[in-house]
């Protein structure tokens, strides 16, 4: 049976009578399920604790190999900085808790190690005494998580180098950092690697980050990193993009992290962040579907391609919510959610998973970035069709007091059509108020809405809170109008082009318009730029060519927007660049301030 097939799940009688409806009434008449669970944190303890306040008199067993059940892995690493004083704050709840409150049976300490789905059994390993045991069910729902990815270099099993996933990984972090560590390298610059980085420059450890990748959190668009990379670089973190870690060396009391570069970097201790891979051993072995990627396959109510058996959290292969294709996003509010409905499916409720969107937050130091649905270079390499928008608004009114500003990047649909205008994702970077703009988005996401409806979302006002307009609003007042025609916009890649300054000079590209003040333009400009301030620019329309393509831009996209309508208006092939100077720094912020058009080392890590 295929996993779709299993998807109508209660062919045989038995299977019909577990998942029948609940009914209060009827209740007695079911036979009580049992019902048991591999994994007591995220997912696992969420279907746990669901089932039992579902059935009073189901059995439910909750397996989990470590010592403790539902504790917050994302606060580990604000525990070894600090920030989070006591180790008892990670636990969200405890084994006994779980007893007392839920009736749960937990065996802490307790691996699965094999499912016979046969006989509907699964053979159980005590892990302090040894002894091993089967335990029979009507149900299973796999809730084993994900494990760190190691690289296979020399050196990888050397003391003094961790990763994180146990409390038990994180005690002996804390331990090494309180013990004095001087120097600590992070390899993996993605949001584990970011997080810890942080807590060790708290602990006043000199941290370098290793990342592959040529920018850092790799599944944001690289020019909305740039903020993350400033910040990093102000607080001394010392920084190798685009290099590896490709072996480790015992040296003296430390450790040497030897570099494709060439470089060997010291270290006291080293934090291996570099992603994780579903568990997926029990459902190999037990001969359930698997994706591509390693996750165990499901349908919308978490089914594996045995009905008896539900997999959820990070060991699940499930669908992202947009365009509905197989994905593996690990994060705890899926995992969460995925557990309930688990259990919702084992006692015959309706529900089903919407599948992920991906949204994450991450902070890093003064800086926020945070994400929902697709990011661009997602939609190029699918090759979906695709714009984009920058807006660069404050998280509040300017005048209030303490006002932030935040970079927004908007992706959406432009196909002419019902759906023109959906969006896609979103991507915000900047202070305060960046993660409230991103779950207004994701929700607007997960409802199917279009960027004309950002344009209509009402949401709450007063000075120290937000604007009259939005930065919602404005990114759907953008997108809007470019779909409308109401402003044409080039994007940035077209100035990034390589050589794009020379073919502009010698007359053979478009030319870009500076329409803001001379200060401002003698500040920094584009590469070929001229400048005509936009109240000026009715005045001075003679200087402009009428033969090739104006670009427009100011520094944040308003006063080019502006000048875009006026230029159009008059007759001139013109467009307005999104973002404005703002973005283009963000693509470019090495670039010094000349005309000389050289790709800068950033924008070719961006691929342009
Ligand atoms: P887990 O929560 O990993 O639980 C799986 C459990 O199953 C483990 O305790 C394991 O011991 C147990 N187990 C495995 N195999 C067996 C077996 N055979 N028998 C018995 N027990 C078994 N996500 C976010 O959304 N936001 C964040 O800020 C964030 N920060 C993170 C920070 C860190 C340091 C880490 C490590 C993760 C972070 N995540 C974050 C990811 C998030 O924690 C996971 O996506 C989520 O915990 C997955 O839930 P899960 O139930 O699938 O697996």
């Amino acid at each position: 049976m295929t996993w779709r097939q299993s998807a109508s799940a209660g062919e045989d009688p038995e299977d019909r009578r577990a998942v029948s409806p609940i009914n209060p009434a009827s209740q007695s008449a079911v036979r009580p399920v049992k019902l048991l669970i591999v994994g007591g944190v995220a997912g696992g303890a969420s279907a746990a604790t669901r089932a039992r306040r579902l059935s009073e008199d189901a059995e439910i067993i909750l397996f989990e190999k470590g010592p403790d059940v539902s504790f917050a892995n994302c606060g580990m690493p604000y525990y070894a900085g600090g920030v989070i004083d006591s180790r008892e704050k990670l636990v969200v709840t405890t084994p006994e808790r779980l007893r007392r409150r839920f009736a749960i049976d937990v065996r802490t300490r307790h691996e699965v190690l094999a499912i016979d789905r046969d006989s509907r059994r699964v053979r159980v390993r005590e892990l302090e005494t040894g002894r091993e045991y089967e335990e029979s069910y009507d149900r299973l729902v796999l809730a084993p998580g994900a494990v760190p990815v190691t690289p296979e270099v020399p050196g990888i099993d050397l003391p003094g180098i961790f990763t994180l996933r146990a409390l038990e990984d994180i005690d002996h972090i804390k331990a090494g950092i309180d013990a004095g560590l001087k120097r600590a390298v992070v390899v993996g610059g993605g949001f584990i690697g970011l997080e810890f980085a942080e807590n060790l420059v708290h602990r006043g450890v000199a941290t370098t980050i290793v990342e592959l990748q040529q920018q850092l959190l790799p599944p944001l668009d690289a020019e909305m990193t740039t903020p993350i990379l400033a910040s990093l670089v102000r607080h001394d973190v010392d920084l190798r993009l685009g290099d590896s870690a490709v072996a480790f060396e015992q040296v003296g009391q430390g450790l040497e992290v030897c570099l494709a570069s060439g470089e060997r970097l010291p270290a006291g201790m080293v934090v291996v962040g570099v992603g994780v891979r579903p568990l997926n051993t029990l459902a190999v072995e037990a001969g359930l579907e698997i994706g591509p990627r390693g996750g165990v396959r499901v349908d919308e109510q978490m089914r594996t391609s045995d009905p008896a058996i539900h997999a959820v959290g990070d060991v699940a292969e499930i669908r992202e919510a947009i365009f509905g294709e197989p994905a593996q996003i690990p994060l705890a509010g899926p995992a969460n959610r995925q557990g309930r409905i688990a259990a919702d499916a084992v006692f015959g409720r309706e529900s089903r998973y919407r599948g992920t969107q991906g949204t994450s937050v991450v902070g890093v130091f003064e800086v926020t970035a945070a994400s929902t649905g697709f990011s661009e270079k997602q939609l190029r390499r699918e090759g979906r069709h695709y714009r984009k928008v920058y807006v660069h608004p404050a998280n509040h009114a300017g005048y209030y007091p303490g006002a932030e500003s935040m970079t927004l990047k908007l992706l959406f649909d432009p196909q002419p059509g019902p759906r023109q205008g959906r969006i896609l994702g979103a991507q915000a970077v900047g202070g305060h108020g960046v993660d409230k703009r991103i779950d207004v988005i994701a929700i607007a996401i997960q409802s199917g809405l279009t960027v004309y409806d950002l344009e209509e979302t009402e949401l709450a006002y007063a000075p120290q809170y937000g604007s009259a307009k939005d930065p919602v609003n404005m990114a759907g007042f953008v997108a809007a109008g470019l779909l409308r025609g109401d402003h044409p916009q080039a994007d940035m890649e077209t100035v990034l082009e390589p050589g794009f300054a020379e073919r502009s000079q010698a007359g053979e590209a478009e030319i870009p318009l500076d329409v803001r003040t001379p200060e401002e333009f003698a500040r920094g400009h584009l590469p070929a730029a001229i400048n005509i301030p936009v109240e000026e620019l009715r005045a001075r329309l003679g200087e402009l060519p009428r033969n090739r393509r104006v670009l427009c831009y100011c520094q944040v996209g308003y006063r080019g927007y502006l000048a875009t309508r006026i230029l159009l208006q008059h007759g001139f092939d013109v467009a307005n660049l999104g973002g404005g100077y703002k973005t283009f720094r963000l693509h470019c912020p090495d670039e010094p301030a000349a005309a000389d058009g050289r790709a800068t080392r950033q924008a070719a890590a961006v691929g342009r």
